[in-house]
């Protein structure tokens, strides 16, 4: 956004110009920040659109104005990081590990060494979601099945292929793969043109409440030694339940894996920015934590120690330090 005006005013060349342009950059830069979130109907982006809520109530001070747009996910978030088109973005703990030391689905392009996480926020179980009336009782007995993998460039998409390669699966076990996004899955479901959807997302979500409660979609386990041995051998991934009571109908805890879903930045968004944004959420921790069901489990401490493989950012040390969370 800022780059790209900077960048026309730049390209006008006469030396002037190019003057008024390095100053209305750096001002830029001050002034707006952008959020990557994901799908409307999932979590992240109420959190993006929440978090910028309250950074705005406070513009008067700081002069910032903070916009939070509705994105295809995790990996998608920390690849626009890294071109430098949005400051911030939430993506899952093994993706935000991944970034940063180059590893998995970031092999090719290299480690992000200028990656820096803000906070952790709300835990997101590895989500199973069936038709009613389907065979289905296990994540095994997806093989064979339509499901939807997700959108290239979600977290879950990561997720399912790394899942499929412990289980030695490939996308030719399923009868269909479709890549849907988040906010298409669930009306895919409902109209029988798919079986599964798999989903990454803190719970209650909009995107898994929708399809239970039109045709009666259920939430699958995901358990077993394979999934064990994944949560033993990485520290970004670990075992969740999503507790009974959260949909209408389902009366039981279900068992899975899950990450955590992580806000992350770059050295290159400024000190004072994060600083700012960091200070609205933890100066307004109760108004944060009322703002969505998924976070009622959030703690300060937790937010700060769980879940971060990138260094954190020098703006939200320079918080921590001064509100004594560190
Ligand atoms: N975990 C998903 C992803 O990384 C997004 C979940 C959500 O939209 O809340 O793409």
């Amino acid at each position: 956004m800022h780059r790209s005006i900077a960048g026309k005013l730049a390209g006008l060349a006469a030396g002037s110009v190019v003057g008024l342009a390095l100053a209305f950059s750096a001002q830029a830069d001050q002034r707006f920040i952008t959020i990557g979130t994901g799908g409307v109907t999932g979590v992240y982006y109420p959190t993006g659109q929440n978090i910028c809520r309250l950074v705005n109530r406070d513009q008067a001070t700081h002069g910032m104005r903070c916009n939070a747009e509705s994105t295809g996910g995790s990996i998608f978030n920390l690849n626009s990081i890294d071109a430098g088109e949005m400051d911030f973005g939430v993506a899952q703990s093994d993706w935000q590990h991944h970034a940063f030391h180059g590893t998995d689905r970031f092999a090719e392009q290299g480690a992000n060494p200028e990656l820096r996480s803000v906070f952790s926020l709300h835990p997101e179980p590895f989500t199973v979601l069936v038709r009613g009336e389907s065979d289905i009782q296990s994540f095994e007995d997806i093989r064979g099945k339509r499901v939807n993998v997700g959108n290239p460039g979600s977290g879950q998409r990561g997720t399912v292929e790394r899942l499929m390669d412990e289980y030695g699966w490939t996308m030719s076990d399923f009868t269909l793969a479709s890549e849907l996004p988040s906010r298409e899955q669930g009306q895919a479901l409902c109209d029988n043109r798919i079986d599964v959807i798999l989903f990454t997302v803190g719970h209650p979500s909009a995107a898994i409440q929708e399809p239970i409660a039109t045709c009666g979609a259920r939430i699958i386990p995901v358990t077993g030694p394979v999934v064990e041995q994944l949560v033993d051998a990485t520290p970004y991934y670990f075992s969740a339940t999503i507790p009974a009571g959260m949909y209408p109908g389902q009366d039981e805890d279900v068992q899975t894996f899950g990450v955590g879903a992580t806000l992350v930045t770059s050295t290159r968004t400024s000190e004072s920015a994060v600083y700012h944004l960091t200070r609205a959420v933890f100066e307004n921790f109760d108004t944060f934590r009322g703002m969505h069901p998924a976070f009622e489990v959030l703690t300060p401490e937790g937010m700060v120690s769980q879940g971060l493989s990138a260094p954190k950012h020098e703006g939200a040390l320079r918080y921590y330090r001064k509100a004594g969370m560190l």
